[in-house]
């Protein structure tokens, strides 16, 4: 939340909650700190930026190290969450089904990643439920330290299994793991196969692991679906109390066409709190981890840099640069991360698929581009969108 100082044509000048001056320039549609070196060149002339995507450069991106390998271990899960996205009501997405990645490919992937020098390797174990396949999560994590990858491991988990795993979780592992709020707005939609209160699963396998190791506990990070956000006042207390020191990544339920929320249907109740909510985060010195969470992401993505600005030319509409992350399924195909598993892009034999990806990359932006312009957004700024991958 920002306090105008000062409008010109092409900046504005904004005090922010710390009382620090912040330029945001109009034409990248980016905030600056005063103190930036660049902004002598930004505000000397206006900046003429221009959507820029040429073969060259996505080819370094392939080439150069990747970032992030996500491995889908199993597509097997012993939830069956009213709002998964696997629930066969999303397009284009899979249905819960029971594959199991296999050590061969497995190694493979790493081989992969290996070649594609990862400087700061990180590996992430992703389902269904991963722990459903501890087996291979434990050879990968030794497999890994043998080559001399030594990664940070995540994994994302629904805790069912985590008490049995405990030790193994906390000696390797940043865990995250979802937990919507209290019992009744978290059992309402996340459900197990056997009928348990999957609240009771995360708090019993939280329990497990603080009787370990405490401090483990507040590096545990939520994962929180607002399933009933005309109770948001109730998350967000049940957080503040119990879990006031862990980091939290808050989404909304994805809604799918055929999927009635109707929690949804009060939206003058939701709007009302949330206002609420803002407005104690804006007149908090110190908002909880909770209302950072809910708030901060937005302003963190108005101020990102855009680390791709490369003399004034952008890489359009916020598109992921290939090799940010790289998800392997469990048959080995490789996706752009594991929010695009209908997009292949190569396999752990073959590698990428380089051809493909070029092509890809630009039918995406030209789809893109006109879909913008039908809409009517031909301004820059708009076209240059940070908010969306
Ligand atoms: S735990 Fe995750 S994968 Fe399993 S049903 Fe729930 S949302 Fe889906």
């Amino acid at each position: 939340m920002f306090e105008v100082i000062e409008e010109h044509t092409n900046y504005v000048v904004l005090r922010d909650l710390d009382g620090d001056l912040v330029l945001y320039a109009k034409p990248n549609n980016s905030i600056y700190d005063a103190r930036d070196p660049r902004l002598k060149e930004i505000l000397k002339e206006p900046l003429k930026l221009e959507f820029w995507v040429d073969k060259d450069f996505i080819l370094r991106n392939l080439y150069g190290p990747w970032e992030k390998l996500v491995l889908e271990v199993t597509t097997s899960c012993d939830n069956r969450c009213i709002y998964c996205i696997y629930n066969g009501s999303y397009k284009g997405e899979r249905t819960h089904s029971n594959e199991f990645m296999k050590r061969d490919v497995a190694e493979k992937a790493l081989h992969l990643y290996l070649q594609h020098n990862p400087k700061t390797p990180q590996i992430s174990f992703w389902g269904g439920e991963p722990l459903v396949n501890f087996g291979l999560i434990s050879y990968v994590v030794s497999r890994s330290r043998d080559l001399g990858l030594n990664p940070y491991f995540g994994i994302t988990t629904n805790m069912n299994l985590a008490s049995k795993y405990a030790e193994f979780i906390i000696r390797n592992l940043v865990l995250t793991t979802s937990l919507d709020g209290p019992k009744e707005i978290h059992d309402r939609f996340r459900k197990p196969i056997n009928g348990k209160s999957s609240y009771e699963n995360v708090m019993h396998a939280i329990e497990a692991i603080r009787n370990l190791s405490p401090q483990y506990v507040d590096d545990i990070i939520f994962s929180v679906v607002l399933s009933d956000p005309t109770r948001i006042g109730d998350v967000k207390d049940f957080f503040e109390n119990l879990f006031p020191k862990n980091r939290l990544k808050i989404s909304e339920v994805y809604r799918a066409q055929d999927h009635n929320f109707e929690t949804y249907s009060d939206k003058r109740k939701y709007m009302e709190s949330m206002q609420k909510l803002a407005f104690e985060f804006v007149d908090s010195k110190n908002p909880s981890n909770f209302l950072r969470a809910l708030f901060g992401t937005a302003l963190l993505i108005s101020s990102r840099k855009l680390d791709n600005l490369q003399n004034n030319r952008i890489f359009p509409m916020g598109l992921c640069l290939p090799s940010h992350t790289i998800f392997v399924d469990t048959k080995g195909y490789l996706h752009p991360c594991q929010e695009t598993s209908s997009i292949e892009i190569g396999n752990v034999d073959d590698g990428l698929d380089i051809s493909k990806i070029v092509s890809n990359t630009f039918e995406y932006i030209s789809k893109k581009q006109t879909l913008l312009k039908l809409l009517g957004c031909k301004d820059l700024p708009c076209m240059l969108c940070v908010s969306k991958r």
